[in-house]
């Protein structure tokens, strides 16, 4: 054989597929990321290694935004330097600068390769290029757990989430997220359709919406009317929603909005799911329910009337589920405004209620607050929170004991012969309860992961329901 059939007779051969760790720590936000720099990845012929020790180099997303997440972003990138020694880190931690203006990773770590922001998937490709260049025949088709246009997920087949902006236009003084992630930017409307789209034809039973704000999805564009599928539509959230809606029906899917907040143009979303396009759930932060805390923390929608717009949506929509988040012990806040609080928590019937004690983030302007709360008053009013969230929560359950309700199954033991685990409307993954599936009485019945079933609630245990297939 010459010399030159030989070279183009190896040039044919594929190289071997670098290999890359990765590890994805931090919120769904960061896990879109990182599906965006896998499907990137995937698409250039890389492959994917399940230990440091397999692989050529290490991606650590990272989460920057409370101290323990800081803390166990930087000991994964200390435990993929030990290991494996070739590190590329990026995500919000990537963003934090220290005093003396240098990043925190590449202070405590020399010796990673490169630090990048979150939501920088050319930078982190770059990196990945000149640290470990492509493969040379890269077979794009094979892209494992990939969506076609909606690209590689990391979550489960049967669900996903979907990022329709990126940052934020607000400055809540206890966040860091805009400084991290920048001002709102919308994505561009026919593409998270066509993203949904290719979702949905890929096995997805249900999309949680996800972003910064959802409700402010547009502002930056002022709603400028895209294009899909030949039509016009508006880059605003009703005209999203009904639009996913409409798709998801037709693939029998359900559509899960999150990090909703209260202005008055959510009271439009809520007939579509007196509707049933998408799911009667609502994600709203609201923080706290005292107008002059909401002022301290700067929160979107302070001045809002929020337990009457509450009403007014489950008059419209009786079946509607609130989930929402909390901080008490603010700076300032008193004994009557976190008892207004609790008010809040039981008029308003919160479903789902998480609550954190306030605590200081590097860079966040609440620091420079006065009257700070005591660590053991704050403590006391997180307990005192919880106890009330937890009451309000079993009310509200006791409510579907003996109803016959839609279950998304997550985990079916046995083709649910001996039982498993789903979700009802009121349950987004990771955050919520769980509905437990006792096995079907008829011997004949079996069920699989991503199958929605029909099972009446015979148990109202803790946050959860025990539900008898039918
Ligand atoms: S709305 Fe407030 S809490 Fe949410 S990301 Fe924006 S600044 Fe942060």
């Amino acid at each position: 054989m010459s010399n030159s059939i030989a070279t183009s007779v190896a040039s044919l051969v594929p190289t071997p597929a670098p290999k890359i760790g990765f590890v994805s720590l931090g919120c769904p936000k960061a896990l879109t990321d990182s599906e965006l720099i896998l499907t990137q990845l995937s698409a250039e012929g890389y492959t994917t290694s399940k230990s440091f020790e397999g692989a050529d180099l290490v991606i650590v997303n990272t989460c920057g935004f409370i101290d323990d997440a800081v803390k166990e972003s930087l000991d994964t990138i200390q435990e993929a330097l030990s290991v494996n020694g070739r590190v590329i880190v990026t995500g919000c931690l990537g963003a934090k600068k220290g005093a003396d203006g240098q990043d925190v990773v590449s202070a405590v770590h020399p010796s990673v390769l490169a630090v990048t922001g979150p939501h920088a998937t050319q930078e982190v490709m770059d990196a990945v290029h000149k640290h470990l260049p492509k493969p040379v025949n890269p077979l794009i088709d094979l892209i494992p757990n990939s969506f076609g246009e909606a690209g590689v997920k990391l979550t489960p087949r049967h669900y996903a989430y979907l990022k329709i902006s990126e940052g934020c236009n607000h400055r809540c003084t206890f966040c860091i997220i805009p400084s991290l992630r920048g001002d709102l930017v919308s994505r561009p409307i026919g593409d998270i359709l066509t993203e949904a789209k290719a979702l949905f034809e890929g096995g997805v039973k249900e999309l949680l919406v996800i972003s910064q704000d959802t409700s402010a999805y547009g502002v930056d564009v002022k709603y400028v009317s895209g294009f899909w599928n030949g039509r016009p539509i508006k880059t605003r959230t009703q005209e999203l929603t009904a639009e996913l809606g409409a798709l998801a029906k037709t693939y029998g899917a359900w559509v899960r909005l999150h990090y909703v907040y209260p202005y008055p143009t959510v009271d439009h979303l809520i007939p579509l799911m007196a509707k049933g396009l998408v799911l009667p759930y609502l994600d709203v932060p609201f923080q706290h329910s005292h107008p002059d805390v909401l002022k301290r923390m700067k929160r979107p929608a302070s001045g809002e009337r929020n337990l009457e717009r509450i009403n007014n949506w489950r008059a419209q929509c009786p079946e509607l589920v609130i989930r929402s988040t909390f901080i008490v012990g603010f700076p300032g806040e008193t004994e009557e405004e976190f008892e207004d609080l609790l008010q809040f928590l039981r008029e308003a019937g919160i479903d789902r209620a998480g609550c954190f004690a306030y605590s200081e983030i590097d860079g966040a302007v609440a620091n420079d607050l006065p009257n700070l709360i005591p660590e053991d008053v704050k403590e006391a009013r997180r307990a005192r929170f919880m106890q009330v969230a937890q009451e309000v929560a079993t009310e509200r359950l006791a409510r579907r004991q003996g109803a016959v309700i839609q279950v998304l199954v997550d985990k079916a033991i046995a083709m649910g012969k001996k039982g498993g685990v789903g979700r009802s409307y009121a349950d987004a993954p990771e955050i919520d309860g769980v509905v437990h599936l006792l096995p079907p009485e008829k011997i004949s019945k079996t069920y699989k992961v991503g199958d929605f079933i029909k099972a009446r609630v015979v148990e109202v245990r803790g946050h959860d329901l025990i539900a008898l297939p039918i």
